[in-house]
């Protein structure tokens, strides 16, 4: 697995250095991936990736194999570098899950499976912190409740 890392997104670094092995060995979709990770903040038009029916600042897309970052989204929530692995990973989960085919019709059962990847490298409790900072940041008010079903599943 390598990361494009388009913009140097810190965190995304560090998470290649800390993860990566691990990932790779417990996660064999991965192996060969060669994942775009970028910003909407270069124009271009990558900000068709993420509007406003998300309720997280990253999303990914298993077919072009890409995680995307809202800057604005992402300034609302002032993540810890640890809650930025969490998230990374769940994008990650999505992928593995694209990847294998299991992308769910149940949403919330996606996003419960993706919580897992971040939980099998130990970031299950900055997970937590991480989704309830998307709630406080009011980027998704309508998935509220999912939100903290996902917190008391981890
Ligand atoms: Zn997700």
């Amino acid at each position: 697995m390598i990361f494009n890392n388009i913009n140097n997104i810190p965190a995304v670094k560090d998470f290649e250095i800390l993860y990566g092995g691990q990932l790779c060995k417990d996660y064999p979709e991965l192996v060969n991936l060669d994942i775009r990770i970028y910003t909407d903040q270069q124009g271009d038009g990558q900000i068709k990736y993420w509007d406003d029916s998300n309720d997280s600042p990253y999303t990914s897309n298993h077919l072009f194999n890409e995680i995307m970052r809202s800057e604005e989204a992402y300034n609302k929530c002032n993540f810890t570098i640890e809650e930025e692995f969490a998230i990374l990973a769940h994008e990650l989960g999505h992928i593995v899950a694209g990847k294998r085919g299991e992308k769910s019709v149940d949403n919330l059962q996606e996003e419960m499976n993706a919580d897992k990847m971040a939980a099998s490298l130990g970031l299950a409790c900055h997970m937590q912190v991480a989704i309830q900072k998307m709630i406080d940041a009011k980027l998704k008010p309508s998935n509220n409740a999912e939100m903290r079903q996902r917190i008391d599943a981890l």
